[in-house]
């Protein structure tokens, strides 16, 4: 299917390559047994995106990245995450598929059972490991793992955590344009309100951008669930903006306004001890919405979001608006 971005910007047919990696739309339903207060509750499922294998919200970024890498002529990806890095794993899945190798700086964090498993898929996964173990060492030996994976002169494509580059964010500029067209075709009310985790940012960046490039006046609450990168508002705008370069740099006519976005609203207050941290509030969430919703939640950043939701909405905050909840895990 032609992605929405090309629909609106035909323009962009022939200069920014798309890979279908995931179905959509993914759908949206009413979360009815959650709304008995004030606002009314969707959520769009992204964890329907993917092959089934992996699904989830790096699919969606996966779809621009992994094509604009093989536009360079790279055929190697470097990139960054924890022990248990999903984000490492989807992309040296998805990426051997269409031949690209994945090179992972990996640094230490907590292992559980989780982060054993994780590890060993990775293990398995063809992707090349350096374990670099915290931030200043990974960014000392950077220059180091880049020089030796070169392939014969190409150089390999570096990707930020969690793949929230420009580039990245388009995947949810694209999910912003997907929705748009659900609203109009009466699936569901125009939401006054979408809220997701923040975990590096890529996803809410892209929905504020994509949003607007809409016409929707939905805000996106982004629910921070990760203190070990810069995610406020301002950063977050910082990215949008880089997106819509993009966008222009490879022929799109956006409205000349479109950098001035005001539409993101930036919840700290339900990260608890850090990330990867439960919290009581988020253990809530996750057992409401499995009980009354038969929603699975996972406790690193969904389980967070909803928790910020159920109390944001608990205190009125979101009015009688109608409020979207993304579903942002898939199967793995
Ligand atoms: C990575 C991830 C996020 C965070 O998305 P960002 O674009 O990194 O902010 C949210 N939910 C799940 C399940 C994730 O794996």
């Amino acid at each position: 299917m032609t992605p929405h971005l090309h629909q609106q910007y035909p323009e962009l047919e022939s200069t920014l390559p798309h890979i279908e990696l995931g179905k959509s739309p993914t759908s949206v339903r009413r979360l009815s047994a959650l709304d008995s207060v004030a606002a009314e509750l969707w959520i769009k499922d992204d964890s329907e995106f993917g092959d089934g294998g992996w699904g989830g919200n790096k699919v969606r970024k996966l779809e621009w990245l992994l094509p604009d890498a093989l536009r360079l002529g790279r055929h190697t990806i470097v990139t960054v995450g924890g022990l248990g890095t999903n984000w490492g794993l989807a992309t040296a899945l998805y990426g051997r598929e269409l031949g690209l190798k994945t090179v992972l700086a990996l640094i230490d964090q907590p292992v559980d059972d989780h982060v054993r498993s994780q590890l060993e898929r990775l293990r398995h996964s063809g992707a090349k490991l350096y374990f670099t173990r915290n931030k200043t060492r990974t960014i000392l030996s950077a220059p180091y793992i880049l020089a030796r994976n070169f392939s014969g002169r190409r150089p390999p494509y570096f990707l930020p955590a969690g793949g929230s580059s420009p580039v990245g964010a388009l995947g949810y500029v694209e999910a912003a344009l997907e929705l748009a067209a659900q609203v109009r075709a009466g699936e569901l009310p125009e939401p006054t309100h979408l809220v997701a985790p923040v975990g590096s940012g890529g996803t809410v960046a892209g929905l504020s951008l994509g949003l607007r490039l809409a016409g929707l006046s939905t805000r996106v609450v982004g629910v921070v669930v990760n203190d070990t990168l810069r995610l406020d508002a301002a950063t977050l705008y910082r990215l949008a903006d880089r997106s819509a370069q993009v966008l222009r740099e490879r022929g799109a006519r956006l409205p000349e306004n479109i950098s001035a976005l005001t539409n993101l609203d930036i919840v700290t207050d339900y990260l608890g001890p850090g990330y990867g941290r439960t919290t009581m509030e988020a253990t809530t969430a996750q057992t409401l919405s499995a009980d009354l919703e038969h929603l699975t939640l996972e406790p690193v950043y969904t389980a967070k979001a909803m928790a910020a939701l159920l109390e944001m909405n608990g205190q009125g905050r979101f009015g009688t608006g109608t409020v979207v909840f993304l579903n942002t895990n898939g199967p793995r």
